[in-house]
């Protein structure tokens, strides 16, 4: 009785303090979501980004000793660009997905899980608590499933009935034993919008996802892009919504009541040509707020090469030339030769190309200059009825 008590002062100070959405979930442990995580590593579906063991991963008085409930939150975020600047020939422009955008969700719920804690402590000050955020051992959508926030869709999202899957996940272990509330049944019924309208089938069916094929976690990445996804990335610049804008429970959502979320659209939604000539301090300046830079410049700068080459802004050329001859990185060398080469197939491409070839020395940007050759050896006919000629 005690304990309901105190869970209801927990939910109204929640929403005192700006939380969307609170559920209780018993910190037994996540046999269920085990087995499907031993799937996943079987079949090598994993991002590598996954922290802790499958034990920790699932058990959650591993990580918090006597654990007895684990308090989840939502915050939702907005969906929608007020005035989004045009994406225009000559002047092309990237995308953030939008759980990048606004300030870095991990400070927003940071602050709040602090908030939650100090309130929990100054009322049992015996109890103990660990709070996690998205980079926690702890599955978020796991949690958020059994504490009744929302339904896990076939788009591996928590779709909440308000603010649909355009949520933030938080996660609060404590060793309080307070009421459970109970998970929400999947809506998701006869649709499978999400798995048919994903660019790289990367929703292997309906709540299974292979993050290797997926666009979230390739845009991510820091090495060279296989070559048969850089075409399905378009203008993307870090993460995909595609599955989420598609969702039928998502339409006409978009939360804009947490103002540090609201996002600059010169900043997510920047324009390319620009973005390959940040220093790193200023790339910081200007990126460095949002959640989506946290793999750092490399990645974002080859995913606007891609999507230079993805508009075939032939503006770009001269700047792609420069960054194929004279990056250091040859990831961004790589890139740019390949993308040359998708955007023009004249002749002043082949000599860059052919330029390039004599002086590059790694091993796997000689194989995109020479991959990018025969691309244009193949369809550039005035060179090869010149040749015949001769
Ligand atoms: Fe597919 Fe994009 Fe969703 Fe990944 S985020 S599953 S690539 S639609
Ligand atoms: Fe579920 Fe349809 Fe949304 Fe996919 S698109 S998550 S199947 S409701």
């Amino acid at each position: 009785m005690a304990n309901t008590q105190l869970k209801n002062e927990l939910i109204a100070y929640s929403k005192h303090i700006g939380i969307d959405k609170i559920g209780f979930a018993s910190a037994d442990p996540f046999v269920t979501l085990k087995s499907r995580l031993e799937e996943q590593q079987n079949l090598e579906f994993q991002s590598g980004f996954e922290k802790g063991t499958l034990e920790e991963r699932t058990k959650p008085e591993l990580l918090l000793p006597e654990a007895k409930t684990i308090i989840s939150i939502a915050l939702a975020y907005p969906s929608k660009l007020k005035n989004p600047p045009q994406s225009k020939k000559g002047d092309r422009r990237g995308i953030f997905c939008r759980a990048s955008w606004g300030e870095d969700y991990h400070h927003i719920l940071r602050r709040k899980l602090n908030m939650l804690e100090e309130f929990l402590v100054n009322k049992v000050p015996s109890a103990t608590s660990k709070s996690m955020v998205d980079t926690g051992e702890l599955s978020d959508r796991a949690v958020a499933e059994r504490a009744g926030i929302g339904w896990s869709g076939k788009n591996c999202a928590i779709i909440t009935p308000e603010f649909g899957s355009y949520v933030y996940l938080g996660e609060m272990i404590t060793t309080l034993d307070l009421p459970e509330d109970r998970p929400i049944f999947d809506q998701c019924g006869s649709c499978n919008k999400c798995v048919d309208a994903c660019p790289t089938d990367a929703l292997v069916q309906g709540g299974q996802l292979d993050s290797n094929k997926c666009i979230a976690f390739l845009t991510q990445t820091k090495e060279l892009l296989p070559e048969k996804y850089r075409k399905k990335i378009g203008n993307r610049l870090y993460g995909c919504d595609t599955c989420q804008v598609v969702c039928p429970e998502n339409k006409g959502k978009n939360a804009d009541h947490h103002s540090e979320m609201i996002p600059d659209p010169e900043v997510v939604k920047p324009k390319l040509l620009p973005l390959l000539k940040l220093s790193n301090r200023e790339f910081k300046e200007k990126f460095g707020g949002i959640s989506g830079s946290w793999r750092g410049k490399k990645p974002i700068q080859r995913n606007a090469i891609i999507g230079l080459a993805h508009y075939k802004e032939i503006e770009s050329l001269p700047d792609l030339y420069k960054l194929m001859h004279e990056d250091p990185r040859p990831v961004i060398r790589g890139t740019a030769a390949w993308a040359v080469a998708e955007i023009s197939k004249n002749d002043d491409v082949y000599q860059q190309l052919l330029k390039a070839e004599q002086t590059e020395s790694v091993a796997e940007v000689s194989v995109e200059i020479k991959n990018s050759l025969q691309k244009l050896g193949n369809g550039f006919k005035p060179l090869e009825k010149e040749m015949k000629n001769l």
